[in-house]
């Protein structure tokens, strides 16, 4: 027990993977950003559909169908429940959280932009949160306006701010930024983009592992994540928004369960949130969602946050003391997220040597290469810290950093 009462043997001995070695040492995994393990009850909730309880969705009569579709539907309720939506019809579910952005850039983007519109976003943001509003903005001749960061990773507010104008549509940016591990003040910047009459979206792929969320209480119109960051199964991603919103948008793609009727004169579309879910979805994929949300909430994300916190603070004294590491991205306010550099050594070349001691890290731009430019290098080398992680796995990643610069030096 740590002494905030989380239990971290428990949870450790609920994710079975980490009891694996990796080149003959004992696994440290410090890639949650990019993915997170699952629990045994996720990996259960699969086996168990698939192998008992099968059939596709919405559509039969018979029991087998009945019950994977109440499975399918209470995943929905749970999601509600953990964004604290005010329905579950304001709950759309998408391949990831890439998908649930294309979807608002495509859909409400082709309904609300037009040429000389504006759309807001930060140099800080992930790829995801960039390419779909490019393309968007060619298709509309809409702009994409960007607010600049300091040097520290930090979003220069006041700029952010002046950049609001009577054009701006729609203002979209990270909950906590993947690279650096920036906390924005998302709450602030929703009410100052509403203050302007902007839409909001929030990418929360980062933050919803890590911190509560209340989208009555933020007030955005839409949020997004992906699950299989949330420890839940890849494949499944959520778009919330708010259901005005979302019932004044047209379909982003066609075809079955969307639809209420269909004949060659035209074609009626289903309500919200089905009129934006064509085809049959990754139903395993959503009900191991809802058993990764219970999985987290039976924790209680404030006791994550917490253990995340103590984490991240001893991860940076620890890397801080070490001759040669440099920690980018230094926000005040900060999740999740350690990217450092070494003098002198390849983040590619860290991140291999580091495999060798079984410490799993990422080494790349981290999808957010307009941000790597901002900052003056290619990569970094990531480490991203999960429910799982101990200071004793920190001791091991910084035991590794000093053999890596051994051998390198
Ligand atoms: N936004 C952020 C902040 C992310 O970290 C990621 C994943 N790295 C994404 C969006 C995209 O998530 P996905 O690849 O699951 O769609």
């Amino acid at each position: 027990m740590t002494k905030n009462g989380f239990d971290i043997e428990n949870v450790r001995a609920s994710f079975p993977i980490l009891s694996r070695e990796m080149n003959g040492k004992p696994l440290v995994y410090l890639d949650t950003a990019a993915s997170a393990q699952k629990p045994q009850s996720v990996l259960d909730s699969l086996q168990d559909l698939y192998a008992n309880k099968y059939a596709n969705i919405h559509r039969g009569v018979y029991e087998l169908s009945a019950t994977a579709t109440s499975l399918h539907e209470n995943s929905r309720k749970t999601v509600a429940r953990f964004l604290n939506a005010k329905d579950s019809r304001e709950i759309v579910f998408t391949r990831n959280a890439t998908e649930a952005i294309n979807l608002v850039a495509q859909s409400w983007g082709r309904k609300n932009l037009k040429s000389g519109d504006e759309i807001l976003i930060t140099e800080m943001e992930h790829h995801a949160n960039i390419v779909p509003w490019q393309i968007i903005c060619e298709n509309t001749g809409a702009i994409l306006q960007v607010a600049p960061i300091d040097d520290r990773g930090v979003l220069i507010i006041n700029t952010w701010e002046q950049m609001l104008n009577a054009r701006t549509r729609i203002v979209s940016f990270g909950h906590i930024s993947n690279a650096l591990g920036t906390v924005n003040p998302v709450a602030e910047m929703v009410s100052k983009a509403k203050a302007n009459g902007s839409t909001t979206l929030i990418d929360g792929a980062q933050a919803v592992s890590r911190t509560a969320v209340d989208v009555q209480d933020l007030d955005c119109d839409f949020y997004v994540f992906s699950s299989h960051k949330l420890y839940g199964p890849s494949g499944v991603g959520v778009l919330y928004g708010k259901t005005e919103i979302l019932e004044n948008m047209p379909p982003y793609q066609g075809g079955g369960d969307m639809i209420k009727s269909v004949s060659f004169k035209g074609t009626s579309y289903a309500e919200i949130p089905f009129k934006f879910e064509a085809g049959t979805p990754d139903i395993a994929g959503i009900i191991g969602l809802g058993k990764a949300i219970e999985f987290l909430t039976t924790i209680g994300i404030n006791e994550v946050e917490k253990h995340e916190s103590e984490l991240l603070r001893y991860g940076t004294r620890l890397l801080e003391e070490i001759d040669g590491v440099h920690i980018v991205g230094v926000a005040p306010k900060k999740m999740g997220i350690l990217s450092f550099m070494i003098e002198g050594i390849h983040p590619h070349d860290i991140g291999t040597i580091l495999d060798q001691e079984g410490v799993a890290i990422r080494a790349g731009h981290h999808c957010a290469q307009p941000l790597m430019e901002r900052l003056g290098v290619a990569a970094t080398a990531r480490a991203s810290l999960g429910i799982y992680n101990t200071t004793n796995e920190l001791d091991q990643l910084g035991h590794a950093i000093e053999k890596t610069i051994d051998l390198m030096s």
